[in-house]
């Protein structure tokens, strides 16, 4: 049987989200609904909400860093019972039987669902989604902080895992919010040398308390002059345009500028500037379920600790402001 809940809809472009009566469908065998009482807020929501990526189904319900109790399950899943803590990111479903499904990469199989747009999102009293993509929660990490992991920690953590491949490397994070203070936190505990680069002094200090060595401020020549050819490794998070340029100057020979942000500039660069240098230029989506599950050990392991700003979920059109007013310290996260 189909229910309804509550939720907080996009009904267009431009506009704010209105709370609505909705329908979830009858839970299919493979899925879990769950009762949402946390969800972070992603610069994507807002990317999706303004259909930045020209993939927006209106009405879409925002929200994908949701944490909760489930609710109920289906017969098909047993690593989630009713009651456990649960919680789902970015993606909420995929094919199941391509390559990279097979290969535990399910965040690049060419069908893989992200949940504002296949379905409804945590802005919501419940979700509903495959429980391959429904994550239990270790019990070390509050809700508070285990639901901005599930899209800005993996994000992260991914290229991190992927590129940090000796300890001692130079990370320079750059864009200091929802993402890039987590990055900090798992750039050190694996072992880095970390950057900070925001175009903001404002975070200084708290930059170095999550873990950066140096405080680097992209708007100064100066600032950028002293770490020219001495990062390896870029994890760039700026969600607006910006110099990628300037960041791809800054890196060392062989090193890799990984793209993480959703702009809308393309990156010109000569060949020449690559052969010279070796340096790579890459991007990274979210991450697998498999990733997934070990992230969050590692974050409950190592005190990875996101910086939240609870608001009530009645309060969500406040908090997108925020967010766009670049005034978020570092993750504003509704609860119900
Ligand atoms: P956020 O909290 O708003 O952080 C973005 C940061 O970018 C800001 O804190 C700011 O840092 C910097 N910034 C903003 N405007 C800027 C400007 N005009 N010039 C230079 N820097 C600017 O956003 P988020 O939630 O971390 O998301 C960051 C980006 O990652 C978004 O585009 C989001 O859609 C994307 N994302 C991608 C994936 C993926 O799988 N690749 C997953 C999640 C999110 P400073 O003040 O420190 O400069
Ligand atoms: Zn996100």
């Amino acid at each position: 049987m189909s229910i309804q809940t509550h939720a907080y809809l996009a009904n267009e472009k431009g506009q704010i989200l209105e709370k609505s009566s909705i329908e979830l469908p009858e839970l299919v065998e493979d899925h879990v609904r769950i009762k949402v009482t946390h969800c972070g807020l992603c610069h994507s929501d807002i990317h999706l909400m303004e259909d930045d990526l020209g993939i927006t189904q209106y009405p879409m319900v925002p929200g994908h860093e949701v944490v909760g109790i489930v609710e109920a399950v289906g017969a098909n899943v047993s690593h989630l019972n009713v009651g456990d803590r649960a919680g789902v990111g970015w993606i909420s479903n995929s094919c199941g039987h391509c390559k990279q499904c097979d290969k535990d990469e399910e965040n690049l199989c060419a069908e893989a669902e992200p949940l504002i747009v296949a379905s409804k999102g945590g802005f919501a009293d419940k979700v509903d989604v495959s429980g391959h993509f429904a994550y239990a929660i270790p019990e070390k990490l509050t809700s508070e902080n285990a639901a901005p992991l599930l899209c800005a920690g993996i994000t992260v953590y991914n290229p991190l895992k992927r590129f940090l491949t000796q300890k001692g490397m130079t990370v320079g994070v750059v864009g200091i919010g929802g993402l890039g203070h987590l990055g900090l936190q798992f750039a050190k505990k694996m072992g880095a040398r970390v950057v900070a680069i925001s175009h903001s002094d404002s975070k200084k200090e708290e930059a170095l308390s999550f873990g950066a060595d140096v405080f680097v401020n992209s708007s100064s020549a100066e600032d950028m002059a002293k770490v020219q050819g001495d990062i390896d490794l870029i994890i760039d998070t700026v969600s607006a345009k910006h110099d990628f340029l300037q960041l791809f100057d800054i890196l060392a020979p062989n090193g890799t500028l990984c793209v993480l942000g959703i702009t809308s500039e393309h990156i010109n660069l000569l060949p020449v500037q690559f052969i010279l240098t070796q340096k790579k230029v890459t991007g990274s989506a979210v991450g697998s379920p498999k990733d997934m599950a070990e992230m969050l050990e590692f974050a409950a392991e190592h005190g990875i600790e996101t910086k939240t700003e609870l608001m009530p979920m009645s309060s969500v059109n406040e908090a997108i402001q925020k967010l766009i007013r670049n005034e978020a310290r570092y993750r504003i996260v509704l609860e119900n």
